[in-house]
C-alpha cells in the first residue's frame, strides 16, 4: 500500500484539505485535532492505497513548479472609493480587483463569517457577498469545498478571482493540475493563521460576556480610530433584538494573533514566505509608510507585489481606482514586511500556550498572552498603542526617524 496524507510530518500540513478533494474514495476527512486545527484523517476502511492525496499535497514538492520567474514590481496605494476602504483592513485593494471582476461578469471566490461566525470561503458574483468578504478574519477559512464549483466556472469560460493566502492558491493550483488564463490568484501577505478551536473559544466567550449573540467581529476596525493601530477590535453584538458595539482595550486574541502565539505549526516554516511567489498578485499592508505618508496613514494603505503577467494585466485596469498609487522598489516594500520573505519565529511558548488556553479556558488569555516572556516588548509597544492618542504617536514616529 502507498503512502497516505497521514504520513505527512504535522508541521508540514497547512489544512488546505486538498488531499480531502483528491481522494477518488471520499476517504479523506478534515478533522480538527486538540489544537482546533483541521487535519487530514483516513477512514482506512475506505482506503485503496492509491497515494493521490499525498502525490498532490501542496506541502510536499508538488508545489515547486507554482513559483513565477517573472520580473516582479511593488505598488503601495489607496482606492478612491471610501465607503469600501473603510471596511478593507488596508488600502482597499481586493475591493477594487473584485468590482472589476464581477462588472465583467466573473466570480470572487474569498473569506467570510457564516451566521455562526465560522471563516468560510465562499464563491459569489453577488454584491452583498462581496462586502462580507471585505475585511481580515484573523482565524484559518475553510476554503476546499469551493474548488470544483470553481473549476466549472473555468471550464465555462467565466473569470475567476481567487483570494486568499499563499498555501490556499498553491492547493487551489495543484488541484486545476493547468493554468486557466481566466483565473486570478490574489494573496493577502499572511504571517500565519490562529486556530478555529481558539476562535470559536473566543465567540463563546464574548457572547456569554456580553450577554447576546456575536454578529460580526471587525478586527483593526478604522471605521471610528484610523487606521494602523492593533487595538481596534470592533465586536457587533445583537441582544433583545438590538445591536450593539463593543470596542475592548488590549483585546487578548488579536494580540496573541499578532505575536503569532496561537499559528498553525506549518505557519512558522512557511514554504511560501518568500521572495519568489506562486501567486499573480500579493496584497498587504504597506506599514513602511509610516513617515513618508503620515498624512495617508489614518486611512490605511495596501502594498501591492506584482508576480505575473496575468497579475500585471489585471492591475493595469484597475489602476484608475486609486487616489494613490506609487512604484515601490523591492527594498523599500519589502522592508517593513517581513511575510515577502520570511516566516514569523515561532515563539518558544507557542505549545504551551494554546494547550493551556484550549484546556483551562478562554477566561485566561488576556494573562497568558500579555506575560508571556517573548512578548514582553511587544506587550509595551500594545499598551503604548492603545493609551497614546494618535496625533502623539505619528509624532513620535516622526522624531524617530
Ligand atoms: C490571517 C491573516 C493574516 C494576515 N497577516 C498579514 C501580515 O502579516 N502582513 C500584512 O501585510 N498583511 C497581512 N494580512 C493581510 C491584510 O490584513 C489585508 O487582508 C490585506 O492587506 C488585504 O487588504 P485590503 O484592504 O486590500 O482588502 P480587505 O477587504 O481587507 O481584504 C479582504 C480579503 O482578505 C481575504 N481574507 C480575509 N480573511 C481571510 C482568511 N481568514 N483567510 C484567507 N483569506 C482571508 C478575503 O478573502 C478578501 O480577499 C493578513 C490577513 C489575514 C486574513
Amino acid at each position: 500500500m502507498s503512502k497516505t496524507i497521514e504520513k505527512i510530518e504535522k508541521n508540514q500540513c497547512t489544512g488546505c484539505g486538498l488531499c480531502s478533494v483528491k481522494c477518488p474514495k471520499q476517504c479523506v476527512l478534515m478533522v480538527e485535532d486538540e489544537e482546533g486545527f483541521r487535519f487530514p484523517k483516513i477512514d482506512s476502511s475506505k482506503c485503496v492505497g492509491c497515494g493521490l492525496c499525498l502525490n498532490t499535497c501542496p506541502a510536499t514538492t508538488a508545489a515547486d513548479g507554482l513559483y513565477s520567474k517573472y520580473n516582479r514590481s511593488y505598488y503601495c496605494g489607496i482606492i478612491k472609493d471610501n465607503e469600501v476602504l473603510i471596511k478593507s483592513s488596508s488600502g482597499g485593494v481586493f475591493g477594487v480587483l473584485a468590482e472589476y471582476i464581477i462588472r465583467n461578469g466573473g466570480y470572487v471566490c474569498g473569506c467570510i463569517y457564516t451566521d455562526e461566525m465560522e471563516a468560510i470561503h465562499i464563491l459569489s458574483n453577488r454584491k452583498q457577498d462581496i462586502e462580507k468578504m471585505y475585511g481580515s478574519k484573523y482565524v484559518q477559512s475553510r476554503v476546499e469545498h469551493c474548488f470544483t464549483e470553481i473549476l466549472d466556472h473555468l471550464n465555462s469560460n467565466e473569470m475567476i478571482l481567487f483570494t486568499g493566502t499563499a498555501c490556499q492558491i498553491a492547493a487551489l493550483r495543484l488541484f486545476l493540475d493547468k493554468d486557466y488564463s481566466k483565473l486570478y490568484c490574489v494573496e493577502i501577505l499572511c504571517h500565519g493563521v490562529p486556530s478555529p478551536g481558539l476562535f470559536r473559544m473566543y465567540k463563546k466567550y464574548l457572547e456569554k460576556s456580553l450577554g447576546g449573540k456575536i454578529k460580526d467581529i471587525r478586527f483593526r476596525d478604522k471605521s471610528r480610530d484610523g487606521w494602523g493601530s492593533e487595538h481596534r477590535t470592533h465586536i457587533i453584538y445583537e441582544k433583545q433584538g438590538k445591536l450593539y458595539d463593543k470596542w475592548p482595550i488590549l483585546p487578548a486574541y488579536f494580540s496573541a494573533f499578532f505575536y503569532g502565539l496561537d499559528l498553525r505549526e506549518s505557519c512558522y516554516q512557511c514554504k511560501f514566505a518568500k521572495p519568489e511567489r506562486a501567486t499573480d498578485l500579493t496584497i498587504g499592508d504597506f506599514w513602511g509608510s509610516w513617515a513618508k505618508y503620515k498624512k495617508r496613514f489614518k486611512e490605511g494603505i495596501s502594498v501591492i507585489g506584482v508576480n505575473t503577467e496575468k497579475g500585471s494585466d489585471l492591475f493595469l485596469n484597475v489602476s484608475n481606482c486609486f487616489t494613490f498609487l506609487e512604484y515601490l522598489s523591492e527594498k523599500e516594500a519589502i522592508v517593513s514586511n517581513d511575510n515577502f520573505t520570511h516566516s514569523i519565529k515561532r515563539p518558544k511558548e507557542r505549545t504551551a500556550f494554546l494547550s493551556d488556553i484550549l484546556k483551562k479556558g478562554y477566561s485566561g488569555l488576556w494573562l497568558k498572552t500579555y506575560f508571556t516572556w517573548t512578548c514582553r516588548k511587544k506587550t509595551l509597544v500594545s499598551i503604548y498603542g492603545a493609551f497614546v492618542p494618535e496625533k502623539i504617536r505619528l509624532k513620535i514616529h516622526t522624531i524617530k526617524r
